[in-house]
């Protein structure tokens, strides 16, 4: 029998040049996604764009939807659900593709700017699970809104031009950080010292107090029409200053901050862009604060999501009491996000039979969790081979994994969330390298499959 053993290769072995240039030619048109949107409202902007260019509507401008209609609903410009109508009744179950847009960042805390012995500072507040360390001496750059109290939303971009400048948080000389070096490496740099080194002319006003501060403030006047205040109404966020890149000589992967989750909000937005008149209603969600425990009202724990899906029942004309809840039961679910890859500097915190390898193609996980599955959705048996029916009929390469040993540590995404409402969900997503920071590490031949995956997925019958 040639299936008796499952057999784990890399799928580059089955690429030929053909193939290649395609996997190539989609791995450069997602650097150019990443590049453009490094923040959830950066991302939900670029993609409303590729949306309305696509075919699909703002849901809330329709009063009526049928078969085939393309809709999109923009929770606070901050997180997307997306549906294309299908064919059959949406009581008969949705399929689902569910993805995050946020990624481990640094935010301004809301009185940001300061002075000391001659420097301009801004404080922040890391966002999601960092290693500090990584995030001292590599440019950044501040992207986000500030909201004055007449409504004005000023966006702020700065740091990605080629003319602009970037911010930085220093660390100390090797010569001089014998003390640092001793410390545990979570320790090393602690939150506080996250400061971001803004400036240091002083302001030529003679009775300023901080003269540095005052310069800074004068030029955000001068560049966005704000004072210090109107800080306290913002959304800064601090992230790399650099560029995704194609990473190695064999140009086989991709090197980029932020590719959780954006990896897979790229591939499962492309996805739904080839969906044309779907037996079942087939469903994007790019959630925001995934990072951070999926709390808040753009978060995948709020309310919103179901509305909009209460909203599509009503324009289909399909609802009644109770009908949510039988939809969300008969529906299933591809929780698209990243994986753990295995390591091999690192290989003593996996279990090499059951770890993601980056080429081998998307990953599932099963369950999440951590010390005893606690917390996980634990996909069911019946699912899973479901699931593997629907890769295997498309001959698209993947594996079954956990993130880590078993009393390593452990994870978690939206999986469960949707998995509470009677949802079937299994972890779907790529394999990355040095996840959570500032530059993580996929393979271009699973960003394709994970792609070829969601596609596969929301059409399925
Ligand atoms: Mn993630
Ligand atoms: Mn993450």
């Amino acid at each position: 029998m040639d299936n008796l053993v499952n057999e784990k290769k890399t799928g580059w072995e089955k690429v030929d040049n053909e193939l290649k240039e395609k996997i190539y030619k989609f791995a450069d048109e997602y650097m150019y996604f990443l590049n453009n949107g490094k923040t959830e409202r950066e991302i939900v902007s670029e993609t409303t764009e590729i949306l309305e260019k696509n075919g699909f509507v703002n849901v809330e401008k329709l009063e009526e939807l049928k078969a085939g209609d393309k809709v999109y609903y923009c929770n606070r410009g901050k997180s997307l659900y997306i549906a294309v109508i299908g064919e059959e009744k949406m009581e008969k179950g949705l399929n689902i593709v569910g993805a995050h847009v946020d990624s481990p960042r640094l935010d301004l805390k809301p009185n940001p700017l300061y002075e000391e012995n001659g420097f301009a500072y801004f404080k922040t507040h890391y966002y999601g699970g960092i290693k500090k360390y990584q995030w001292t001496t590599i440019p950044l750059s501040i992207h986000g809104v500030i909201v004055k109290t007449n409504g004005e939303k000023v966006k702020v971009n700065i740091g990605e031009a080629e003319e602009d400048p970037v911010f930085v948080i220093t660390d100390l000389l090797p010569h001089l950080a014998q003390e640092q070096m001793e410390k545990k490496l979570k320790d090393g740099v602690s939150g506080e010292a996250l400061n971001l080194l803004a400036g240091s002319i002083p302001a030529n006003e003679k009775d300023a107090k901080e003269k540095v501060k005052y310069n800074i403030l004068k030029l955000l006047n001068e560049k966005y029409g704000i004072v210090e205040a109107d800080l306290l109404s913002a959304e800064l966020e601090i992230v790399p200053a650099f560029n995704a890149k194609t990473l190695g000589l064999d140009r086989s992967m991709i090197a980029g901050y932020g590719q959780d989750d954006k990896i897979c909000s790229y591939t499962s937005l492309r996805g739904i862009l080839n969906i044309e008149h779907p037996k079942k209603t087939a469903i994007c969600i790019l959630s925001d604060k995934e990072e951070i425990g999926s709390m808040g009202n753009t978060g995948m724990e709020s309310h919103v999501f179901d509305t909009f899906i209460a909203e599509l029942l009503d324009k289909v004309g399909e609802n009644r009491p109770n009908l949510l809840d039988r939809v969300f039961c008969n529906s299933r679910m591809l929780s698209a996000d990243v994986d753990a890859g295995y390591d091999p500097i690192y290989s003593s915190v996996s279990e090499v039979n059951n770890s993601a390898f980056l080429g081998r193609g998307v990953g599932l996980n099963k369950y999440t969790g951590a010390r005893g599955k606690a917390g996980a959705s634990d996909a069911n048996a019946e699912y899973v081979a479901e699931v593997r029916k629907m890769l295997e009929d498309n001959n698209i390469a993947y594996q079954v994994s956990e993130l880590g040993k078993v009393d390593v540590g452990g994870g978690g995404t939206i999986a469960y969330i949707l998995a509470n409402k009677g949802v079937d969900v299994i972890d779907c997503g790529v394999p990355v390298l040095s996840m959570h920071s500032p530059y993580e590490v996929t393979s271009k031949f699973d960003v394709y499959e994970a792609y070829r995956t969601y596609e596969a997925f929301l059409k399925l019958q």
